[in-house]
């Protein structure tokens, strides 16, 4: 015998759920499948601004060179490589929803896209992530915040704002450079910097909550004094009303990729992030400090928060009317 055959592994888990994942679709270079999910909300590691994450996709298409969440395609035991290009859709996530809503604590935040960009353009055609804004726009009382690159979340500003009415919500707009060019090569399949900041803008004009991050701010690349500075500005000018950024880590599922493009696009600045990066994916020192103050003072610079801004959503206001003048 020429070859021996390898047994087939045995998959266990989320790998055999995405094995068994039904195929909704294919586009040229994407294929769109459908993954059945335990449950949608996960708790997260301690030390986050929220307790609970919702990611209504694994994988995203808009393939960012940088992208931490490509270990997420470890776990299914597939390439990390194809994160952006096996895309699967979570089956029946708001049923899902509605049923852990009914056992979580209101005081615990909910951020929905940290593991995938919950409007990347899967979106427009499976509509998880709507599906599950619909649940929130019935609930109240909610800490909600949603991450996205995305011009695609203007589709559903009127439900974001039947939302921010009875709950805490805020939008963390993307954007690591105004750069077209660079933003292109960084983040090759996302939407423009303008058209985010377009966004930013129509979001704001329609009262949701909103901010800019410009993250992850990737050293000798888009940490620049002037670059960060031009960015908060134009944050603010859209009506930003917070903006606040941190350091590029870079865990080794994401150095498959990234490595590979720093040779390619920016060779001279490869040997540096080896060395600062070899041995930890988080980077600390004097330029992790540096660049914190550097960030904060550009903050100041425009007035922006640092995060969201707590407000008390309009239908709140009317509970605590009701309580003070009970109608018996
Ligand atoms: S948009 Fe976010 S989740 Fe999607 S590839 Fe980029 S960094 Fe990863």
């Amino acid at each position: 015998m020429l070859f021996e055959v390898e047994p087939a592994r045995r998959l266990v888990g989320i790998a055999k759920l995405a094995s068994e994942s039904e195929r909704l679709e294919a586009k040229s270079r994407v294929e769109y499948f459908e993954i059945a999910a335990r449950s949608v909300l996960n708790r997260c590691r301690p030390g986050m601004p929220f307790t609970w994450t919702i990611n209504p996709y694994r994988g995203c298409e808009f393939g960012c060179k940088y992208c931490y969440a490509r270990y997420t395609h470890e776990f299914m035991e597939r390439d990390v490589e194809e994160f952006e290009n096996r895309i699967y859709a979570k089956a029946a996530v708001a049923e899902i929803l509605k049923r852990e809503l009914g056992r979580t604590d209101k005081r615990e935040a909910i951020a929905i896209g940290t593991a995938t960009d919950p409007y990347q353009p899967a979106e427009r055609r499976f509509g998880r992530t709507r599906s599950m804004l619909e649940v929130f726009a019935r609930e109240r009382g909610w800490h909600v915040s949603i991450t996205t690159k995305s011009d695609l979340i203007q589709r559903d500003i009127a439900l974001l704002g039947e939302i921010a009415r009875a709950n805490v919500l805020d939008v963390n707009m993307t954007i690591t450079t105004l750069d077209a060019e660079l933003a292109r090569m960084l983040e090759p399949r996302a939407p423009r910097p303008d058209l985010r900041l377009a966004t930013v803008k129509k979001l704001a004009e329609a009262g949701i909550c909103v901010g800019v991050f410009p993250n992850p701010i990737l050293p000798l690349i888009t940490d620049r004094e002037r670059a960060l500075d031009r960015l908060a500005k134009a944050a603010k000018d859209a009506g930003a009303q917070y903006f606040g950024g941190g350091v590029l880590f870079l865990m080794l599922a994401a150095q498959k990729v990234f490595f590979p493009f720093l040779r390619e696009r920016f060779p001279h600045l490869v040997r540096r992030y080896e060395e600062r990066y070899r041995r930890s994916p988080f980077l600390r020192g004097t330029y992790t400090d540096d660049l914190r103050v550097r960030v904060r003072k550009i903050r100041e610079r425009y007035g922006l928060a640092s995060a969201p801004v707590e407000y008390r959503p309009e239908l709140w206001e009317d509970e605590r009317q009701g309580e003070l003048f009970p109608l018996d």
